[in-house]
């Protein structure tokens, strides 16, 4: 049997549409409650998006109003800043490298 190619999987970013690699994304999710959250495990239950490990993509995302677009939901002012409060905190750790 000749083994096939492994497909990786590939996301497209909120902020700037790239198509990456899944696992260099990183996944916001809303729950079935309704609440958004980025997801550095990728295993929380709700609806994804996907972002690149950067402060501008998700910027340019919730801006453009690409992320409730993709996770059809509003989001508060609250909300935004409580993902951009996160991402920079998850860049400052650098533990998803
Ligand atoms: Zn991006």
């Amino acid at each position: 049997m000749p083994v096939k190619p492994r497909k990786i999987p590939m996301r497209m970013c909120v902020g700037c549409r790239e198509m990456k690699p899944k696992k260099e994304l990183l996944r916001v999710v809303r729950s079935p409650e309704g609440e958004v959250s980025l997801d550095a495990t990728g295993k929380k239950a709700g609806r994804g998006a996907y972002c690149c490990y950067q402060a501008e993509c998700l910027g340019r995302a919730l801006k453009q109003g690409q992320l409730s677009r993709q996770l059809e939901v509003q989001l508060t002012p609250e909300v935004e800043q409580s993902l951009r409060d996160t991402m920079q905190q998850l860049l400052s750790q650098e533990n998803h490298l």
